[in-house]
């Protein structure tokens, strides 16, 4: 037998006796606070489907109308011949929606991510990265080829140095706008600051605050009091349509060149197959909703506040978080599994969040809140952390 195939059965162990092997839970239903696994009911908390509309009906039935429309597949790359005029309305709509000239639709966030900086930086350039970021945005700097720089969490004192000293062509800062395993914001005002004052690109991940974040939804630049930016064409905005928009895909959006230059460069855009049009169809029915999703975010804020005003904790930290995000820090990783656990037996799912995923004696659950859930269920969840932690500080 070839040491290939040992090779693994050894690196599968070893994932084994870490504990650190991943397991996937399949749900027998649709995305929803209410899952059930194994035909177990559970309560989850683990979605990325911040405003409840990845289940939502009227959202079903523009995709099935899309379908029927369109069919399935697109049939090719989009600059062959996979390229379709509700794809255009799609890219119209997102530009308008977030105040940028154009924007250019990609399969997925993380293809967006890992295509956008190859096709903006290369050798003899440098990309100044916050540590926290989102792996999508370090594999494309890794693409890229281009110095790697990254700054601890936020720190703009940090980054300011780096970029005085740096000697490189072009530059580029690229940070997460929401980080996805903490839920707080990123400093964006201070970051565009910078990036005009070094003549630098800002790409901003805002996978998680589109539709969330800003007036209806228009994300953490808007949020943030950017949208109107002097130097606009220096933000690349990236929002991902597989979250609060419940739909699948991602967009870049910013300049008239910019995104020329990403549809002749990006090769995550270019080698791929077109997304589905249906897609596109079901995208715009998402994005009306979103626009129009104001009571949605109001009820989700209302039971972000809820849960932390009802999450007492001693030992572990409920982590400064304003957005959907809220984790729970709890430090220990054998314990943070073991919290996971018991909640699990009591029907609630919260994923347990571990090294290397966070950095070490930071494992914590991640808690993520939508508008589909109701006030008992964070009351439900907020009294068994309160529970837990007694019982495991006993
Ligand atoms: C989820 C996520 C992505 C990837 O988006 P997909 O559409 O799921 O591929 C990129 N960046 C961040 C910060 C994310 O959380």
């Amino acid at each position: 037998m070839s040491a290939l195939l040992d090779e693994l059965r050894t690196g599968l162990a070893a994932l084994d006796a870490a504990a650190l092997r991943r397991l996937r839970r399949s749900n027998a239903l649709p995305c929803a606070p209410h899952a059930r696994i194994e035909g177990r009911e559970l309560l989850a908390f683990c979605s990325n489907d911040y405003l409840g509309l990845a289940g939502e009906p009227t959202l079903a039935a523009a995709l099935a109308k899309g379908a029927a429309r369109w069919g399935c597949g697109s049939g090719a790359s989009h600059l062959v011949s996979g390229h379709y005029t509700v794809h255009d309305e799609l890219e119209a709509a997102l530009a308008r929606f977030v105040g940028s000239e154009r924007a250019l639709y990609f399969s997925t966030g993380y293809m967006a991510n890992a295509g956008i900086v190859p096709a903006l930086v290369g050798r003899g350039d440098a990309v100044f990265a916050d540590r926290l970021n989102h792996a999508s945005l370090v594999d494309g700097m890794l693409l890229s080829r281009a110095e790697m720089q990254r700054y601890p969490h936020r720190d703009l004192a940090a980054l300011a140095r780096q970029l005085e000293a740096s000697g490189a062509r072009r530059k580029l800062i690229a940070t997460d706008a929401v980080f996805s395993m903490d839920g707080d914001v990123a400093p964006l005002a201070e970051l565009y600051a910078l990036a005009c004052r070094h003549d630098a690109w800002l790409l901003v991940d805002d996978a998680h605050g589109f539709g969330v974040l800003g007036p209806q939804g228009r994300g953490a630049l808007a949020a943030a009091g950017l949208a109107d930016a002097a130097e606009a064409w220096r933000v690349i905005y990236v929002g991902t349509l597989g979250k609060a928009a419940g739909v699948s895909g991602a967009f870049a959006a910013g300049s008239a060149e910019l995104i020329e230059w990403l549809l002749q460069k990006a090769r995550t855009y270019i080698f791929t197959t077109g997304a589905p049009p249906a897609l596109a169809h079901a995208l715009l029915a998402s994005l009306a909703l979103i626009e129009a999703g104001d009571a949605r975010r109001a009820r989700l804020h209302g039971l972000i506040a809820l849960f932390r005003a009802r999450t007492a904790l001693v030992r572990w930290r409920l982590m400064d978080s304003a957005t959907p995000i809220q984790p729970v820090l709890i430090g220990d990783n054998a314990e943070t599994a073991a919290v996971a656990k018991a909640l699990l037996d009591e029907g609630l799912w919260v994923p347990a969040i571990r090294p290397p995923t966070v950095p070490a004696g930071s494992a914590r659950l991640r808690v993520s809140l939508s508008a589909a859930h109701g006030e008992a269920d964070v009351i439900r969840l907020a009294d068994a952390l309160a529970r837990l932690e007694r019982r495991f500080g006993a």
